[in-house]
């Protein structure tokens, strides 16, 4: 095996912010795209870190909380659970969400201390928006006005609709969030500030080398952001939820939150990490350059100025101590029935609230299927039933008993031999899945419809004779099939697993001279009871960013 096939990977979803649940839209998104690479790579032998870690210093946690009439720590620990419900009932193949704790803001402040050090931030005269009558200091959820450049509505810090940041004094027309009639006033503040521009010739250089890493929307935004001065991000704000800031110059001010995601995603690696039995001294250890991970995201386009540039920024800020990311994958927004999930219009659906009705390999299989990959996409329960019994349930059944009838006169008491066709035939079949899997191109819509199209074609073979009729070749197909939809299959794969079933992807995987007789899985139907209940909902407001 070539290194390349033993280098360790850390992929990491965006870090949602623990202000309420999961919905699909986020769960079709970063977290079921995410689980699906990273259950490739393990499937090709990679050793994987997949990981989130919750985002409790957001503003949104509090605006939400005194919307709710609750505490922003008492909102902190019940999202947190509901999204670790949501996590395990997606079979989100992580190990679960880190604790936020006192080694986690020591992380946090170790590593933006070493900033601080090495003399990386400036000290800022800024003007912030103020709400004249509470005195809050009005910046991410704290305010909304219109966006300086796509005129768009938005929230202070970035834009939802174009992507671009607005800081300090940018956001026009702005508004307290909290009360709209609360007069706006500018006043001058020194704060702390990351001067991305000052990263400039390192940031053309990283995306030179990664030019055809990113979907081409994202590309367009990085471009754009790229064509104008980059930004001074607020390393501190005057605020009072967060982790203080523990700088001199800046008495009293939190740690812009944002800037806590590089530290958080080292962190809940370090954790993920050490649940496995693998504990290092150093928290930081895997994502060091000399360990040499490969270390993709996966995040919302709404996330892409985050993602691609500010964290960046921060980890090139540190020298050439870290690993920088090989690929970014961005996804769009999910609609539901046609229309934007809405939270506070209660048009949404929880996951887990799904995954209580249908089997869970239905409903990633129909997410994956219509992922908005690379533009909006939409959720609808008809069109899911439709489609995922016509294209899905009712073919793979089908081949089920193609194979159980196939394999009936056959004696199998031993291994039933293959042929060179259809060793070739199987090989074919891994290598298309393969490519859906691989980066950059990776689409787990791609594979989902590569599973549909594979299983029509394996059918085909095994009843009209388009391939040997060699029961050992229809096996093998089979598996194939089946080892190209264990990534998003995931219930029915591990059936097969259990039964001993090879669900390797290699290509020495394809090419056994004989394989051992397997019942195919079959799939349940949407009238399939669950036997295991998902945990119980909690009514939770729901206005996650991630
Ligand atoms: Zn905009």
């Amino acid at each position: 095996m070539s290194d390349e096939h033993r280098r360790p990977a850390i992929v990491v979803a965006a870090t949602p912010t623990s202000n309420g649940d999961l919905h699909l839209g986020h769960l079709a998104g970063p977290y079921l795209g995410g689980d699906v690479y990273a259950r490739y790579l393990r499937a090709t032998g990679r050793p994987v870190v997949y990981t989130t870690c919750t985002d409790d210093s957001q503003s949104y946690v509090t605006t939400t909380a005194r919307r709710g009439g609750t505490t922003p720590e008492l909102l902190c620990a019940t999202s947190t659970a509901a999204i670790r419900r949501s996590i395990e009932a997606m079979g989100i193949s992580m190990a679960g969400l880190p604790p936020i704790d006192d080694r986690y803001r020591r992380t946090v402040l170790d590593f933006v201390g070493a900033l601080h050090t090495a003399g990386r931030f400036r000290l800022r005269t800024v003007r912030l928006p103020f709400a004249s009558r509470s005195g809050a200091c009005l910046y991410d959820a704290f305010v909304t006005g219109t966006c300086p450049v796509c005129l768009a509505g938005s929230c202070g810090g970035s834009c939802e609709t174009c992507g671009h940041p607005n800081n300090f004094d940018q956001l026009l027309d702005p508004r307290s969030t909290t009360d709209p009639a609360d007069p706006v006033v500018y006043r001058e503040h020194r704060v702390l500030v990351l001067p991305l521009e000052e990263y400039r010739d390192r940031l053309t250089a990283y995306y030179a080398a990664h030019d055809g890493r990113w979907r081409p929307r994202a590309r367009q935004l990085v471009g754009e952001l790229l064509s104008r001065p980059l930004p001074e991000v607020p390393v501190t704000v005057p605020g009072t939820w967060g982790i203080a800031a523990p700088f001199p110059e800046t008495p009293g001010q939190v740690l812009y939150p944002w800037i806590e995601a590089m530290p958080a995603s080292m962190y809940s690696t370090w954790w993920t990490e050490a649940r496995a039995g693998r504990v290092t001294e150093r928290v930081d250890e895997h994502w060091l350059a000399d360990n040499d991970a490969e270390i993709v995201y996966f995040h919302g386009f709404d996330n892409v100025y985050h993602w691609g540039l500010m964290d960046l920024v921060l980890l090139m800020a540190h020298g050439d101590r870290y690993a920088l990311p090989t690929a970014n994958v961005c996804n769009e927004f999910y609609d539901l029935e046609h229309e934007k999930f809405s939270t506070s219009r209660g048009h949404l659906i929880r996951g887990t609230e799904l995954l209580a009705e249908v089997p869970r390999d239905l409903v990633r299989g129909y997410l994956a299927l219509t992922a908005p990959e690379y533009q909006r996409t939409n959720f609808s329960r008809a069109a899911m039933r439709q489609v995922v019994t016509r294209r899905l349930v009712d073919p793979w059944n089908g081949l089920a008993d193609a194979l159980a009838l196939c394999l009936m006169d056959a004696d199998t008491a031993t291994p039933l031999p293959t042929s060179e066709r259809g060793r070739r035939d199987s090989a074919a079949v891994l290598a298309r899945f393969r490519l859906c899997y691989e980066l950059p191109g990776f689409s787990m819509t791609r594979a989902a419809e590569t599973v549909a199209g594979q299983v029509d074609r394996a059918l085909a073979a095994a009843g009209t004779g388009t391939g040997t009729g060699l029961p050992g070749d229809v096996l093998l197909r089979a598996r194939a099939v089946l080892a190209g939809a264990a990534p998003i299959l995931t219930d029915v794969a591990a059936e097969a697993v259990a039964a001993g079933v090879d669900l390797g992807l290699s290509d020495a995987s394809a090419r056994p001279a004989a394989v051992a007789a397997f019942r195919f899985p079959r799939l349940p139907g949407f009238e399939h009871r669950r036997t295991t209940p998902v945990a119980a909902q909690r009514d939770l407001p729901m206005e996650v960013k991630s």
